[in-house]
Protein backbone atom coordinates (compact mmCIF):
# COMPACT_ATOMS: atom_id res chain seq x y z
CA UNK A 1 0.00 0.00 0.00
CA UNK A 2 2.40 2.36 1.00
CA UNK A 3 4.99 1.61 -2.14
CA UNK A 4 1.67 2.08 -4.23
CA UNK A 5 1.33 5.52 -2.59
CA UNK A 6 4.88 6.32 -3.68
CA UNK A 7 4.21 5.35 -6.74
CA UNK A 8 1.26 8.19 -7.26
CA UNK A 9 2.87 11.54 -8.26
CA UNK A 10 2.57 14.18 -5.49
CA UNK A 11 1.43 17.24 -7.58
CA UNK A 12 -1.67 18.03 -8.41
CA UNK A 13 -1.33 18.34 -11.74
CA UNK A 14 0.10 14.62 -11.68
CA UNK A 15 -2.82 13.63 -9.71
CA UNK A 16 -5.11 14.80 -12.05
CA UNK A 17 -3.73 13.19 -15.25
CA UNK A 18 -3.17 10.20 -13.55
CA UNK A 19 -6.73 10.18 -12.28
CA UNK A 20 -8.36 10.73 -16.12
CA UNK A 21 -5.70 7.90 -17.45
CA UNK A 22 -7.11 5.72 -14.85
CA UNK A 23 -10.65 6.28 -15.64
CA UNK A 24 -10.40 6.40 -19.00
CA UNK A 25 -8.20 3.58 -19.17
CA UNK A 26 -10.71 1.31 -16.88
CA UNK A 27 -13.40 2.85 -19.39
CA UNK A 28 -11.66 1.37 -22.45
CA UNK A 29 -11.13 -2.36 -20.94
CA UNK A 30 -14.60 -2.41 -19.50
CA UNK A 31 -15.51 -1.77 -23.17
CA UNK A 32 -13.59 -3.67 -25.14
CA UNK A 33 -14.20 -6.77 -22.91
CA UNK A 34 -17.77 -6.50 -23.32
CA UNK A 35 -17.69 -5.74 -26.83
CA UNK A 36 -15.32 -8.91 -27.87
CA UNK A 37 -17.40 -11.00 -25.30
CA UNK A 38 -21.02 -9.94 -27.03
CA UNK A 39 -18.80 -10.03 -30.42
CA UNK A 40 -18.16 -13.88 -29.98
CA UNK A 41 -21.40 -14.88 -28.89
CA UNK A 42 -22.99 -13.55 -32.00
CA UNK A 43 -20.83 -15.23 -34.41
CA UNK A 44 -21.28 -18.13 -32.68
CA UNK A 45 -24.98 -17.90 -33.01
CA UNK A 46 -24.57 -17.14 -36.59
CA UNK A 47 -22.20 -20.00 -37.51
CA UNK A 48 -24.45 -22.64 -35.61
CA UNK A 49 -27.83 -21.27 -37.71
CA UNK A 50 -25.83 -20.96 -40.75
CA UNK A 51 -24.19 -25.03 -40.04
CA UNK A 52 -27.88 -26.08 -39.66
CA UNK A 53 -29.05 -24.60 -42.54
CA UNK A 54 -26.76 -26.24 -44.53
CA UNK A 55 -27.62 -29.47 -42.41
CA UNK A 56 -30.55 -29.83 -44.08
CA UNK A 57 -29.12 -29.43 -47.67
CA UNK A 58 -26.62 -32.34 -46.72
CA UNK A 59 -29.22 -34.31 -45.95
CA UNK A 60 -31.13 -33.91 -48.76
CA UNK A 61 -28.34 -35.16 -51.02
CA UNK A 62 -27.71 -37.62 -48.70
CA UNK A 63 -31.51 -38.84 -49.82
CA UNK A 64 -30.94 -38.33 -53.57
CA UNK A 65 -27.59 -40.23 -53.23
CA UNK A 66 -28.86 -43.18 -51.62
CA UNK A 67 -32.04 -43.40 -53.08
CA UNK A 68 -30.07 -43.25 -56.82
CA UNK A 69 -27.29 -46.35 -55.31
CA UNK A 70 -30.44 -48.61 -53.50
CA UNK A 71 -31.48 -50.33 -56.65
CA UNK A 72 -32.69 -53.82 -55.59
CA UNK A 73 -32.85 -53.51 -51.79
CA UNK A 74 -34.85 -50.22 -49.91
CA UNK A 75 -32.05 -47.80 -48.35
CA UNK A 76 -32.55 -49.26 -44.88
CA UNK A 77 -34.19 -52.29 -45.07
CA UNK A 78 -36.76 -53.57 -42.37
CA UNK A 79 -33.99 -55.42 -40.45
CA UNK A 80 -32.27 -52.17 -39.87
CA UNK A 81 -29.30 -52.62 -42.24
CA UNK A 82 -28.10 -50.01 -44.80
CA UNK A 83 -28.27 -51.11 -48.57
CA UNK A 84 -24.56 -51.88 -49.44
CA UNK A 85 -25.28 -50.32 -52.34
CA UNK A 86 -25.56 -46.87 -50.59
CA UNK A 87 -22.37 -47.86 -48.09
CA UNK A 88 -20.33 -47.80 -51.25
CA UNK A 89 -21.43 -44.91 -52.91
CA UNK A 90 -21.41 -43.06 -49.21
CA UNK A 91 -17.88 -43.67 -48.42
CA UNK A 92 -16.48 -42.77 -51.76
CA UNK A 93 -13.84 -39.99 -51.29
CA UNK A 94 -15.61 -38.28 -54.71
CA UNK A 95 -18.96 -37.73 -52.89
CA UNK A 96 -17.24 -37.14 -49.18
CA UNK A 97 -15.77 -34.41 -50.94
CA UNK A 98 -19.15 -33.35 -52.31
CA UNK A 99 -20.27 -34.13 -48.61
CA UNK A 100 -17.85 -32.08 -46.84
CA UNK A 101 -16.30 -29.83 -48.93
CA UNK A 102 -18.92 -28.51 -51.36
CA UNK A 103 -21.72 -28.56 -49.41
CA UNK A 104 -21.19 -27.98 -45.71
CA UNK A 105 -18.19 -26.86 -45.70
CA UNK A 106 -17.51 -28.43 -42.71
CA UNK A 107 -16.43 -32.26 -40.64
CA UNK A 108 -19.90 -34.43 -41.74
CA UNK A 109 -21.18 -36.83 -39.10
CA UNK A 110 -24.08 -38.87 -41.69
CA UNK A 111 -25.99 -41.38 -39.46
CA UNK A 112 -28.63 -43.16 -41.24
CA UNK A 113 -31.77 -45.24 -39.49
CA UNK A 114 -35.41 -45.39 -38.59
CA UNK A 115 -37.38 -43.63 -36.27
CA UNK A 116 -39.29 -45.98 -33.54
CA UNK A 117 -41.38 -44.04 -31.70
CA UNK A 118 -40.23 -40.84 -31.74
CA UNK A 119 -36.74 -42.33 -31.58
CA UNK A 120 -33.65 -42.64 -33.70
CA UNK A 121 -32.70 -45.81 -34.35
CA UNK A 122 -28.98 -45.86 -36.40
CA UNK A 123 -29.17 -49.02 -38.96
CA UNK A 124 -26.62 -51.29 -38.97
CA UNK A 125 -23.95 -49.69 -41.23
CA UNK A 126 -25.53 -46.70 -41.49
CA UNK A 127 -22.54 -44.09 -39.79
CA UNK A 128 -20.57 -42.01 -42.61
CA UNK A 129 -17.58 -39.17 -41.74
CA UNK A 130 -16.53 -37.13 -44.19
CA UNK A 131 -13.93 -34.67 -43.04
CA UNK A 132 -13.34 -31.06 -44.36
CA UNK A 133 -10.12 -31.37 -46.74
CA UNK A 134 -10.78 -27.95 -48.48
CA UNK A 135 -8.02 -25.32 -47.79
CA UNK A 136 -9.21 -21.92 -46.13
CA UNK A 137 -10.09 -18.74 -47.73
CA UNK A 138 -8.28 -15.70 -46.70
CA UNK A 139 -9.40 -14.88 -43.29
CA UNK A 140 -11.16 -18.27 -42.75
CA UNK A 141 -9.67 -20.50 -39.72
CA UNK A 142 -11.50 -23.73 -38.81
CA UNK A 143 -14.08 -22.67 -35.57
CA UNK A 144 -14.56 -25.77 -32.99
CA UNK A 145 -18.53 -25.56 -32.68
CA UNK A 146 -20.79 -27.96 -33.90
CA UNK A 147 -24.70 -27.60 -35.32
CA UNK A 148 -27.76 -29.11 -34.19
CA UNK A 149 -28.22 -32.62 -35.50
CA UNK A 150 -30.87 -32.38 -38.11
CA UNK A 151 -33.50 -35.84 -38.77
CA UNK A 152 -34.73 -36.09 -42.83
CA UNK A 153 -37.13 -37.79 -42.82
CA UNK A 154 -37.85 -39.78 -46.29
CA UNK A 155 -41.16 -41.33 -46.47
CA UNK A 156 -41.84 -42.03 -50.09
CA UNK A 157 -40.04 -45.43 -50.46
CA UNK A 158 -40.60 -48.48 -49.52
CA UNK A 159 -39.45 -48.64 -45.77
CA UNK A 160 -39.31 -44.92 -44.60
CA UNK A 161 -35.74 -44.06 -43.16
CA UNK A 162 -34.06 -41.20 -41.52
CA UNK A 163 -31.11 -39.30 -42.27
CA UNK A 164 -29.44 -37.69 -39.29
CA UNK A 165 -26.72 -35.23 -40.24
CA UNK A 166 -24.45 -33.17 -37.97
CA UNK A 167 -21.96 -30.88 -38.69
CA UNK A 168 -18.81 -29.73 -37.04
CA UNK A 169 -15.62 -27.44 -36.90
CA UNK A 170 -16.07 -25.19 -39.93
CA UNK A 171 -14.22 -22.76 -41.78
CA UNK A 172 -15.27 -18.68 -40.01
CA UNK A 173 -14.42 -15.13 -40.12
CA UNK A 174 -14.68 -15.22 -36.50
CA UNK A 175 -11.35 -15.20 -35.46
CA UNK A 176 -10.23 -12.58 -37.97
CA UNK A 177 -13.31 -10.30 -37.29
CA UNK A 178 -12.70 -10.42 -33.37
CA UNK A 179 -9.01 -9.70 -34.24
CA UNK A 180 -9.68 -7.12 -36.41
CA UNK A 181 -11.99 -5.43 -33.70
CA UNK A 182 -9.40 -5.79 -30.89
CA UNK A 183 -7.35 -3.89 -32.92
CA UNK A 184 -9.94 -1.24 -33.78
CA UNK A 185 -10.42 -0.53 -29.91
CA UNK A 186 -7.28 -0.55 -29.12
CA UNK A 187 -6.29 2.03 -31.44
CA UNK A 188 -9.22 3.50 -30.27
CA UNK A 189 -8.25 3.12 -26.72
CA UNK A 190 -4.52 4.74 -27.65
CA UNK A 191 -5.72 7.84 -29.30
CA UNK A 192 -8.41 8.25 -26.27
CA UNK A 193 -5.57 7.94 -23.92
CA UNK A 194 -3.66 10.70 -25.26
CA UNK A 195 -6.56 12.88 -25.94
CA UNK A 196 -6.67 12.61 -22.11
CA UNK A 197 -3.37 12.82 -21.20
CA UNK A 198 -3.14 16.24 -22.73
CA UNK A 199 -6.57 16.98 -21.79
CA UNK A 200 -5.64 16.18 -18.05
CA UNK A 201 -2.79 18.20 -17.95
CA UNK A 202 -4.66 21.00 -19.41
CA UNK A 203 -7.36 21.02 -17.08
CA UNK A 204 -5.07 20.65 -14.71
CA UNK A 205 -2.81 23.34 -15.38
CA UNK A 206 -5.89 25.76 -15.60
CA UNK A 207 -6.21 25.20 -11.64
CA UNK A 208 -2.42 24.85 -10.46
CA UNK A 209 -1.46 27.99 -12.56
CA UNK A 210 -3.58 30.15 -10.77
CA UNK A 211 -3.28 28.25 -7.17
CA UNK A 212 0.56 28.50 -7.72
CA UNK A 213 0.17 32.43 -8.27
CA UNK A 214 -1.98 32.41 -5.30
CA UNK A 215 0.80 30.42 -2.98
CA UNK A 216 3.51 32.91 -4.34
CA UNK A 217 0.88 35.49 -3.50
CA UNK A 218 0.49 34.12 -0.06
CA UNK A 219 4.22 33.75 0.72
CA UNK A 220 5.13 37.24 -0.49
CA UNK A 221 2.43 38.53 2.06
CA UNK A 222 3.65 36.39 4.68
CA UNK A 223 7.40 37.80 4.61
CA UNK A 224 6.04 41.35 4.98
CA UNK A 225 5.74 42.18 1.50
CA UNK A 226 2.09 43.81 2.26
CA UNK A 227 1.69 45.39 -1.13
CA UNK A 228 1.57 41.86 -2.93
CA UNK A 229 -1.65 40.92 -4.74
CA UNK A 230 -2.92 38.26 -7.53
CA UNK A 231 -3.77 39.75 -10.96
CA UNK A 232 -7.53 40.01 -10.88
CA UNK A 233 -7.89 39.96 -14.60
CA UNK A 234 -10.39 37.50 -14.90
CA UNK A 235 -9.12 35.78 -18.67
CA UNK A 236 -6.08 34.36 -16.60
CA UNK A 237 -7.92 32.77 -13.88
CA UNK A 238 -10.48 31.02 -15.96
CA UNK A 239 -13.45 29.74 -13.96
CA UNK A 240 -15.59 32.17 -11.59
CA UNK A 241 -14.66 30.22 -8.46
CA UNK A 242 -10.86 30.91 -8.85
CA UNK A 243 -11.78 34.64 -9.84
CA UNK A 244 -13.86 35.35 -6.86
CA UNK A 245 -10.95 33.35 -5.32
CA UNK A 246 -8.91 35.85 -6.62
CA UNK A 247 -10.89 38.66 -6.08
CA UNK A 248 -11.09 37.52 -2.03
CA UNK A 249 -7.87 36.98 -1.63
CA UNK A 250 -7.09 40.39 -3.05
CA UNK A 251 -9.62 41.51 -0.50
CA UNK A 252 -8.16 40.35 2.37
CA UNK A 253 -4.74 41.39 1.23
CA UNK A 254 -6.08 44.64 1.32
CA UNK A 255 -7.75 44.28 4.83
CA UNK A 256 -4.25 42.70 6.12
CA UNK A 257 -2.58 45.86 4.91
CA UNK A 258 -4.61 48.44 6.38
CA UNK A 259 -4.84 46.57 9.87
CA UNK A 260 -0.78 46.04 10.05
CA UNK A 261 -0.80 50.10 8.61
CA UNK A 262 -3.17 51.24 11.35
CA UNK A 263 -1.21 48.98 14.09
CA UNK A 264 2.04 50.45 12.95
CA UNK A 265 0.60 53.99 13.28
CA UNK A 266 -1.23 53.58 16.82
CA UNK A 267 2.62 52.12 17.71
CA UNK A 268 4.19 55.18 16.28
CA UNK A 269 2.06 57.11 17.85
CA UNK A 270 1.86 55.07 21.07
CA UNK A 271 5.81 55.73 21.17
CA UNK A 272 5.85 59.46 19.88
CA UNK A 273 3.41 60.14 22.85
CA UNK A 274 5.50 58.05 25.37
CA UNK A 275 8.86 60.03 24.79
CA UNK A 276 6.22 63.61 24.81
CA UNK A 277 4.77 62.56 28.06
CA UNK A 278 8.40 62.38 29.25
CA UNK A 279 9.45 65.14 28.11
CA UNK A 280 6.44 67.43 29.55
CA UNK A 281 6.85 65.79 33.13
CA UNK A 282 10.23 66.85 33.29
CA UNK A 283 9.89 70.61 32.91
CA UNK A 284 7.57 70.85 36.24
CA UNK A 285 10.04 68.76 37.87
CA UNK A 286 13.27 70.15 36.88
CA UNK A 287 11.36 73.09 38.11
CA UNK A 288 10.66 71.89 41.65
CA UNK A 289 13.63 70.53 42.17
CA UNK A 290 15.50 73.38 41.98
CA UNK A 291 13.06 75.22 44.27
CA UNK A 292 13.75 72.52 46.60
CA UNK A 293 17.25 72.74 46.24
CA UNK A 294 17.08 77.22 46.64
CA UNK A 295 14.57 76.47 49.88
CA UNK A 296 17.36 74.07 51.70
CA UNK A 297 19.72 76.50 51.23
CA UNK A 298 20.06 80.05 52.22
CA UNK A 299 16.80 80.99 50.46
CA UNK A 300 14.35 79.22 52.67
CA UNK A 301 15.84 81.78 55.53
CA UNK A 302 13.96 84.66 53.59
CA UNK A 303 10.98 84.87 53.95
CA UNK A 304 9.89 86.69 51.24
CA UNK A 305 11.92 84.53 48.83
CA UNK A 306 10.07 81.36 50.28
CA UNK A 307 6.90 82.51 49.75
CA UNK A 308 7.95 83.47 45.99
CA UNK A 309 9.61 79.20 45.79
CA UNK A 310 6.19 77.86 47.67
CA UNK A 311 4.01 79.60 45.19
CA UNK A 312 6.16 78.73 42.10
CA UNK A 313 6.38 75.39 43.41
CA UNK A 314 2.77 75.43 44.33
CA UNK A 315 1.76 76.25 40.17
CA UNK A 316 4.20 73.81 39.48
CA UNK A 317 2.49 71.28 41.53
CA UNK A 318 -1.27 72.00 40.04
CA UNK A 319 0.30 72.00 36.57
CA UNK A 320 1.64 68.91 37.09
CA UNK A 321 -1.88 67.55 38.50
CA UNK A 322 -3.28 69.04 35.50
CA UNK A 323 -0.99 67.14 33.06
CA UNK A 324 -1.74 64.32 34.71
CA UNK A 325 -5.52 64.72 34.34
CA UNK A 326 -5.52 65.49 30.98
CA UNK A 327 -3.12 62.34 29.72
CA UNK A 328 -5.29 60.45 31.75
CA UNK A 329 -8.57 61.39 30.02
CA UNK A 330 -7.50 61.66 26.85
CA UNK A 331 -5.71 58.04 26.69
CA UNK A 332 -9.17 57.21 28.42
CA UNK A 333 -10.97 58.98 25.80
CA UNK A 334 -8.88 57.50 23.12
CA UNK A 335 -8.78 53.37 24.36
CA UNK A 336 -13.02 53.86 23.53
CA UNK A 337 -13.17 53.11 27.49
CA UNK A 338 -15.08 55.83 28.64
CA UNK A 339 -19.22 55.67 27.91
CA UNK A 340 -20.71 59.19 27.64
CA UNK A 341 -23.17 59.97 30.19
CA UNK A 342 -25.65 61.31 27.07
CA UNK A 343 -28.97 63.83 28.80
CA UNK A 344 -31.35 65.73 26.74
CA UNK A 345 -30.23 68.66 28.29
CA UNK A 346 -30.64 72.63 27.36
CA UNK A 347 -27.02 73.02 25.19
CA UNK A 348 -27.83 76.72 26.22
CA UNK A 349 -26.96 76.15 29.62
CA UNK A 350 -24.02 73.99 29.06
CA UNK A 351 -21.98 76.73 27.42
CA UNK A 352 -23.62 79.15 29.13
CA UNK A 353 -22.09 77.37 32.75
CA UNK A 354 -18.41 76.97 30.52
CA UNK A 355 -18.01 80.69 30.00
CA UNK A 356 -19.14 81.59 33.26
CA UNK A 357 -15.80 80.19 34.61
CA UNK A 358 -13.75 81.73 32.25
CA UNK A 359 -15.18 84.73 32.95
CA UNK A 360 -12.68 86.08 35.63
CA UNK A 361 -9.57 84.83 34.18
CA UNK A 362 -11.16 87.18 30.89
CA UNK A 363 -11.19 89.92 33.06
CA UNK A 364 -8.61 89.65 34.54
CA UNK A 365 -6.45 89.77 31.40
CA UNK A 366 -8.35 92.50 29.93
CA UNK A 367 -10.46 91.08 27.38
CA UNK A 368 -14.21 90.90 26.35
CA UNK A 369 -16.06 87.58 26.66
CA UNK A 370 -19.57 87.63 25.31
CA UNK A 371 -21.93 85.04 24.93
CA UNK A 372 -24.99 84.66 22.41
CA UNK A 373 -27.31 82.25 23.56
CA UNK A 374 -30.31 81.80 20.82
CA UNK A 375 -34.14 82.66 22.83
CA UNK A 376 -35.70 79.08 22.42
CA UNK A 377 -34.06 75.78 24.70
CA UNK A 378 -31.24 73.60 22.64
CA UNK A 379 -32.17 69.99 23.22
CA UNK A 380 -29.47 67.45 21.91
CA UNK A 381 -28.71 64.40 23.50
CA UNK A 382 -24.89 65.21 24.98
CA UNK A 383 -22.80 64.67 27.85
CA UNK A 384 -22.72 68.06 29.51
CA UNK A 385 -19.87 67.85 31.68
CA UNK A 386 -17.78 66.54 28.38
CA UNK A 387 -19.10 69.45 26.08
CA UNK A 388 -18.53 72.14 29.06
CA UNK A 389 -15.29 70.52 28.86
CA UNK A 390 -15.01 71.16 25.13
CA UNK A 391 -16.18 74.69 25.28
CA UNK A 392 -13.68 75.59 28.56
CA UNK A 393 -10.79 74.47 26.17
CA UNK A 394 -11.91 76.92 23.23
CA UNK A 395 -11.96 79.67 25.33
CA UNK A 396 -9.02 79.16 27.57
CA UNK A 397 -7.05 79.13 23.92
CA UNK A 398 -9.05 81.95 23.15
CA UNK A 399 -8.21 83.97 26.48
CA UNK A 400 -4.48 82.94 26.14
CA UNK A 401 -3.86 83.59 22.49
CA UNK A 402 -5.93 86.67 22.63
CA UNK A 403 -3.63 90.35 23.25
CA UNK A 404 -5.80 92.52 26.22
CA UNK A 405 -8.52 94.59 24.72
CA UNK A 406 -9.06 91.66 22.18
CA UNK A 407 -12.77 90.33 21.85
CA UNK A 408 -13.98 86.60 22.04
CA UNK A 409 -17.39 85.57 21.11
CA UNK A 410 -19.17 82.11 22.23
CA UNK A 411 -22.47 81.82 20.35
CA UNK A 412 -24.92 78.69 20.60
CA UNK A 413 -27.48 77.75 17.25
CA UNK A 414 -29.27 75.32 15.42
CA UNK A 415 -27.06 73.83 12.40
CA UNK A 416 -28.65 71.72 9.37
CA UNK A 417 -27.50 68.81 10.80
CA UNK A 418 -28.11 69.46 14.31
CA UNK A 419 -26.28 72.50 16.78
CA UNK A 420 -22.78 74.47 15.98
CA UNK A 421 -21.03 76.01 18.98
CA UNK A 422 -18.82 78.68 17.56
CA UNK A 423 -16.09 80.19 19.52
CA UNK A 424 -14.42 83.28 18.09
CA UNK A 425 -11.14 85.54 18.97
CA UNK A 426 -9.66 88.57 17.72
CA UNK A 427 -6.31 87.17 18.77
CA UNK A 428 -2.68 86.16 17.07
CA UNK A 429 -4.36 83.84 15.12
CA UNK A 430 -2.57 80.37 13.55
CA UNK A 431 -0.30 80.24 10.34
CA UNK A 432 -1.95 78.19 7.86
CA UNK A 433 1.20 75.62 7.52
CA UNK A 434 0.34 74.87 11.57
CA UNK A 435 -3.63 74.51 10.84
CA UNK A 436 -3.42 70.61 10.20
CA UNK A 437 -1.69 70.08 13.29
CA UNK A 438 -3.30 72.05 16.06
CA UNK A 439 -5.49 69.13 17.00
CA UNK A 440 -2.49 66.49 17.52
CA UNK A 441 -1.45 65.54 20.94
CA UNK A 442 1.38 67.66 22.40
CA UNK A 443 1.05 70.14 19.35
CA UNK A 444 1.74 73.73 20.19
CA UNK A 445 1.93 76.55 17.41
CA UNK A 446 5.25 78.80 16.97
CA UNK A 447 3.56 81.05 18.30
CA UNK A 448 2.20 79.73 21.81
CA UNK A 449 5.07 80.82 23.63
CA UNK A 450 4.27 84.53 22.72
CA UNK A 451 1.40 84.20 24.65
CA UNK A 452 0.49 84.19 28.07
CA UNK A 453 1.22 81.27 29.92
CA UNK A 454 2.43 78.10 28.83
CA UNK A 455 0.22 74.86 27.15
CA UNK A 456 1.05 71.18 27.03
CA UNK A 457 -0.69 70.74 23.30
CA UNK A 458 -3.39 68.47 24.75
CA UNK A 459 -6.24 70.63 24.84
CA UNK A 460 -7.64 70.45 21.39
CA UNK A 461 -6.82 67.18 21.32
CA UNK A 462 -9.29 66.97 23.77
CA UNK A 463 -11.73 68.91 21.95
CA UNK A 464 -11.63 66.72 19.27
CA UNK A 465 -12.19 63.51 20.83
CA UNK A 466 -14.64 64.33 22.39
CA UNK A 467 -16.44 65.82 19.81
CA UNK A 468 -16.07 63.15 17.91
CA UNK A 469 -17.29 60.55 20.18
CA UNK A 470 -20.31 62.36 20.44
CA UNK A 471 -20.99 61.58 16.56
CA UNK A 472 -19.34 65.56 15.51
CA UNK A 473 -17.11 67.58 14.12
CA UNK A 474 -14.41 70.31 14.75
CA UNK A 475 -13.45 72.71 12.33
CA UNK A 476 -10.98 75.94 12.17
CA UNK A 477 -10.49 79.23 10.29
CA UNK A 478 -8.05 81.89 11.22
CA UNK A 479 -5.46 84.90 10.08
CA UNK A 480 -2.52 85.89 11.43
CA UNK A 481 -2.89 88.47 13.67
CA UNK A 482 -6.68 88.66 12.76
CA UNK A 483 -7.98 85.62 15.09
CA UNK A 484 -9.37 82.42 14.64
CA UNK A 485 -12.52 80.56 15.17
CA UNK A 486 -13.54 77.19 16.26
CA UNK A 487 -16.59 75.78 15.01
CA UNK A 488 -17.93 72.14 16.84
CA UNK A 489 -20.86 70.43 14.96
CA UNK A 490 -23.02 67.69 17.18
CA UNK A 491 -25.32 65.85 16.19
CA UNK A 492 -28.87 65.65 17.40
CA UNK A 493 -28.58 62.59 19.17
CA UNK A 494 -24.89 60.89 19.00
CA UNK A 495 -26.82 57.51 18.78
CA UNK A 496 -28.06 57.76 15.86
CA UNK A 497 -24.88 59.60 14.52
CA UNK A 498 -21.94 57.11 15.65
CA UNK A 499 -24.43 54.08 15.30
CA UNK A 500 -25.35 52.01 18.65
CA UNK A 501 -21.81 52.97 21.13
CA UNK A 502 -21.52 55.99 21.80
CA UNK A 503 -18.40 57.18 23.25
CA UNK A 504 -16.77 54.30 21.07
CA UNK A 505 -15.40 56.12 17.94
CA UNK A 506 -13.54 52.71 16.89
CA UNK A 507 -16.10 50.51 18.13
CA UNK A 508 -16.22 47.53 20.12
CA UNK A 509 -17.73 46.96 23.64
CA UNK A 510 -16.71 48.79 26.32
CA UNK A 511 -14.50 47.07 29.12
CA UNK A 512 -15.17 49.53 32.02
CA UNK A 513 -17.89 52.08 32.18
CA UNK A 514 -17.84 55.85 34.00
CA UNK A 515 -20.11 58.36 33.72
CA UNK A 516 -18.80 61.28 32.95
CA UNK A 517 -19.34 63.13 36.67
CA UNK A 518 -16.50 61.47 38.12
CA UNK A 519 -14.42 62.81 35.38
CA UNK A 520 -14.30 66.29 35.59
CA UNK A 521 -11.51 67.56 34.54
CA UNK A 522 -9.47 70.51 36.04
CA UNK A 523 -8.88 74.13 34.11
CA UNK A 524 -5.91 74.70 32.58
CA UNK A 525 -3.60 76.31 35.59
CA UNK A 526 -2.83 78.68 32.85
CA UNK A 527 -6.13 79.92 31.94
CA UNK A 528 -8.35 79.29 35.14
CA UNK A 529 -10.18 81.80 37.19
P1 LIG B 1 -2.08 74.32 24.24
O1 LIG B 1 -2.16 73.74 25.56
O2 LIG B 1 -0.70 74.48 23.73
O3 LIG B 1 -2.96 75.46 24.03
P2 LIG B 1 -3.90 73.11 22.44
O4 LIG B 1 -4.04 71.73 21.98
O5 LIG B 1 -5.07 73.69 23.15
O6 LIG B 1 -2.63 73.16 23.33
O7 LIG B 1 -3.56 74.00 21.20
C1 LIG B 1 -2.56 73.61 20.28
C2 LIG B 1 -2.01 74.80 19.53
O8 LIG B 1 -3.02 75.37 18.71
C3 LIG B 1 -1.56 75.92 20.41
O9 LIG B 1 -0.25 75.74 20.85
C4 LIG B 1 -1.68 77.12 19.49
O10 LIG B 1 -0.52 77.23 18.67
C5 LIG B 1 -2.84 76.78 18.61
N1 LIG B 1 -4.10 77.43 19.08
C6 LIG B 1 -5.10 76.85 19.71
N2 LIG B 1 -6.12 77.73 19.92
C7 LIG B 1 -5.71 78.90 19.42
C8 LIG B 1 -6.30 80.21 19.34
N3 LIG B 1 -7.52 80.47 19.82
N4 LIG B 1 -5.58 81.18 18.75
C9 LIG B 1 -4.35 80.93 18.24
N5 LIG B 1 -3.73 79.73 18.29
C10 LIG B 1 -4.41 78.72 18.86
Amino acid sequence: MGRLRRLVPRTFQGRLTLAFVAILALTLSLVTVGVLDRLGDYFDQQQREDLTARSLGVAQYVALVAESASTVRPVVGTDNVVDPGVVVQLTRSTQQRILADRLAKADVLIRLGTLTGGTFMEASGGEFRALLQAGALVGQTREPITSDTIYYTVNGTLVPYVVEVTLSNPYTYRATALATTTGLLAVIGLIALAVSISAGATLARRITVPIRRLTEASRGLAEGDLARRVPDDPGQWGSTELIELATQFNTMADRVQESVEIIRHDRDRSRDFLADVSHELRTPIAALRTFNELLRERAGEDPTARTEFLEASGVQLERLDWLAQNLLELSRLDSGLVLLDLRPDDLRSTVEQAVEQAEPAARRRGIDLAVHLPEHPLRIQHDPVRIGQVVANLVGNAIKFTPRGGHIGVAVGPAPEGVKIVVTDTGVGIDAAELPHIFERFYRGTRASEARGSGSGLGLAIVRSIVEMHGGTVGVESRLNAGSTFTVLLPRDPRRANGTNPGHPVGGDPIMAETSSSATLKMNPDTAP
